[in-house]
């Protein structure tokens, strides 16, 4: 009797163990995606601003560890509250998700990142890239939003959906946070802002536009 218990009870664990082994499975799959959800902007389905923060930090160290330059790309839709207003929201909506994907497809290095910053304001990570390259990319990314050619009729400088870009770069020190570095793209976008729209600015900004 005790035979055929003890035989029950050892059959029971192996079928419980293969239970938990594949609840185990489900529950890191369940995890990754929770993961990648929450680093995920659900309207445009790039990277939101806590996986910017996340990738920056890391970019960051890595970048001031090798003595190399990062530069980020700040990136805002001219006129879009005029867009909403003319267009309405949904179309905005598309809008931004258009602009995400074409923007996404011009970083197109593995360790540059393209994020979802804020409302109709994007930013790009570009490790080990200088100052020529960033305005580069930054000129390659107003090309193309132009080139959509999304009708913008109330748009007070063009006929098409246009954007503003502030980049900046610098070799990180010590001495220098991560915040740094945005706050100079943030004021050479700023500048692109007063200075027209519809084009590029940076710091150091030996780059400019002729
Ligand atoms: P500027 O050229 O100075 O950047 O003008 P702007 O109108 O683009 O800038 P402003 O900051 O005044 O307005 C941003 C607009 O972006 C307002 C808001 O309705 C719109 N917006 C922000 N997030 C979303 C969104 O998720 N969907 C849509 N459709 N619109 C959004
Ligand atoms: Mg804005
Ligand atoms: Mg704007």
């Amino acid at each position: 009797i005790s035979y055929l218990r003890f035989r029950n009870l050892a059959r029971r664990k192996v079928v419980l163990e293969k239970l938990v082994q594949s609840r185990t499975e489900e529950l890191n799959q369940a995890n990754a995606r929770l993961r990648e959800l929450s680093r995920r902007d659900p309207l445009t389905r790039i990277a939101n601003r806590r996986e910017f923060n996340r990738v920056f930090d890391l970019t960051w160290r890595r970048c001031l560890r090798a003595k190399i330059p990062v530069s980020l790309v700040l990136i805002d839709i001219d006129f879009f509250k005029l867009y909403n207003d003319t267009y309405g929201h949904q179309l905005g909506d598309q809008v931004l998700l258009k602009v995400a994907r074409t923007l996404s497809r011009v970083a197109r290095r593995a360790e540059d990142l393209t994020a979802r910053y804020g409302g109709e304001e994007f930013i790009i990570i570009l490790p080990d890239t200088d100052g020529t390259g960033a305005f580069r990319l930054s000129e390659q990314c107003l090309e193309r939003i132009r080139a959509l050619g999304i009708a913008h009729e109330s748009s007070r400088i063009a006929p098409v959906l246009t954007v503003s870009i502030g980049y900046a770069t610098m070799v990180p020190t010590m001495d220098s946070r991560t915040g740094t570095l945005i706050k100079m793209a943030d004021m050479a976008l700023y500048r692109a802002k007063t200075e027209g729209r519809n084009c590029i600015r940076g710091i150091p900004d030996e780059f400019l536009p002729a």
